[in-house]
């Protein structure tokens, strides 16, 4: 056993760290290679592992280790003291959770994940109503126990990005309610036809360039691998085994690469963490909203930019001669980078993305405080969509039961995806002062520039700043909405 205090936290803290490991590495097998008929045994497992989790996390002889080291923790050396910190904050939450309702929640998402791949397979919401409902039950049940001083909303969202609440989600989504559909009225007149449509691409093909163009931006393949999934993910089974995880469907190579793009904007953070953090809780990004900012520049201001396909084109003739042979770059940076309202939120571009998570953020927190039944989600999905971008889905899996993250028992987790996008706007800005040229680096293939500013600014601090924090230190202040909109106003009025 280990003597000091800080050494036994540590040892407590790896045991922990192990049986998280085994719950993603189930999970991502879940969703990869797992048949159907072995939902039940498998959901077991995940509620027995995450029950071990949760009980050691609440364990009497844990609390006091780390309650006495966090009272000592001036006395630390920095890593350990923000390590405590972090992990103060957690146990604190923790504590509050019965484990029988741990259990039960673990549960519940396993089930709701297989009944909603089902539903959205026969486009039947019907068969995924009762688990949404009982996990809608539960997540209120979740903040009730850990704050019942607070909104739900503000519970939920604290999970996935500290510190923020509906006030200040709200002021984000007003600014951006007010510039986008402007934006959006003018750019409607500028589109012209698709050059890539009506072309299947070889699935082996497209996946073998991806891999060629994911490590040369620089996912090392001996810490890393590629999945094949139905909707694309990143997970981080431990710090050398950082796995991406992508689809390829045959008539849609844009998705193939972007949504490829995206998750190894995820995986190289993952990847980045300093070393000197892989033994505590701080080895992974610090939240959602920091690390959706490095998947989404990734995949929209560097890979939709005509500097990117410059280096990508020739490879991408190279892998699908016949098919790709007769394209130009201007082609293929038009097409990805046409504005148009769609139903699918992963296919959307840069302007209306957006406005798909506001949807989402209004029907979850009409869900949460009653105004909305969970019956009448469905038709209200509908209505919002028509409101907000003048489109309605012919079938539930065009719009509500397109995305996993209620199923998982994510509620409160899509506002990230817009902070993703404000925070990496916002710190494009400040990469762009340092590295100017960096067009004509990219254009050559050479993501150094890149690589390295990220990896020094964000991705080895892991979770020792918290999210607002690093955002401020980097770039001299917290999110503002304010380089977003500038940013997609300069990029689609001047194209
Ligand atoms: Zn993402």
């Amino acid at each position: 056993m280990p003597t000091t205090l800080i050494d036994q936290y540590y040892h407590k803290i790896q045991e922990m760290k192990l049986l998280t490991s085994v719950a993603n590495l189930l999970e991502w097998d879940q969703q990869n290679q797992m048949p159907p008929k072995a939902t039940k045994a498998r959901a077991d497992k995940l509620a027995l592992i995450n029950k071990l989790h949760h009980e050691r996390m609440i364990d009497k002889e844990f609390a006091r280790i780390l309650n006495n080291v966090y009272e000592q923790r001036d006395t630390l050396s920095d890593i350990d003291r923000r390590s405590v910190e972090f992990t103060k904050r957690q146990y604190d939450k923790k504590a509050k959770l019965p484990t029988a309702f741990v259990e039960k929640f673990s549960r519940a998402t396993s089930h709701g994940h297989t009944s909603w791949v089902e539903a959205k397979e026969k486009e039947d919401f019907s068969l995924f109503q009762k688990d949404l409902q009982t996990i809608l039950d539960l997540s209120k049940q979740y903040a009730d126990y850990i704050d019942n001083s607070k909104p739900v909303y503000d519970v939920l969202t604290d999970d996935y990005e500290e510190g923020i609440t509906s006030r200040d989600l709200d002021g984000i989504f007003n600014t951006l309610v007010k510039e986008l559909p402007p934006l959006l009225k003018q750019m409607k007149k500028k589109q012209k036809k698709n050059a890539l449509e009506g072309r299947r691409f070889d699935k082996i093909k497209t996946r073998a360039y991806i891999e060629k163009l994911v490590e040369q931006i620089g996912f090392d393949f001996t810490r890393g691998t590629m999945g094949d999934v139905p909707h694309p993910f990143e997970t981080s089974i431990t710090e050398h085994d950082i796995r991406i995880n992508m689809k390829y469907p045959p008539d849609d190579i844009g998705y193939s690469i972007m949504s490829g793009i995206h998750e190894l904007g995820h995986g190289l953070y993952e990847q980045n963490v300093h070393e000197d953090y892989h033994q505590t809780d701080l080895r992974n990004g610090v939240s959602q909203g920091i690390h959706e900012s490095q998947s989404r520049l990734l995949e929209n201001i560097i890979g939709r930019s005509e500097a990117f396909w410059t280096y990508a084109l020739p490879l991408l003739q190279e892998h699908l001669p016949d098919e790709m042979g007769h394209v130009t770059v201007d082609d293929i940076v038009h097409d990805l980078n046409l504005v148009e309202p769609s139903f699918i939120r992963t296919e959307a571009d840069e302007v209306t993305y957006n406005i798909h998570i506001l949807l989402r953020y209004q029907l979850e927190t009409d869900l949460l405080n009653n105004k909305l039944k969970v019956r009448d989600l469905p038709e209200a999905w509908n209505a919002k969509m028509k409101e907000l971008l003048d489109i309605e889905p012919e079938k539930p899996s065009l719009g509500v039961l397109q995305d996993a993250h209620w199923s998982m028992g994510a509620v409160g987790y899509f506002p990230t995806y817009t902070l993703g996008n404000l925070n990496g706007a916002q710190l494009w800005k400040r990469f762009e002062k340092d590295h100017p040229k960096w067009e004509k680096k990219i254009a050559q293939g050479d993501f150094s520039e890149y690589f390295n500013w990220f990896k020094e600014n964000i991705w080895q601090h892991g979770s020792f700043y918290q999210p607002q924090e690093l955002m401020k230190r980097v770039t001299g202040e917290e999110t503002n909405p304010d380089y977003f909109v500038a940013y997609v106003k300069e990029k689609y009025t001047n194209n």
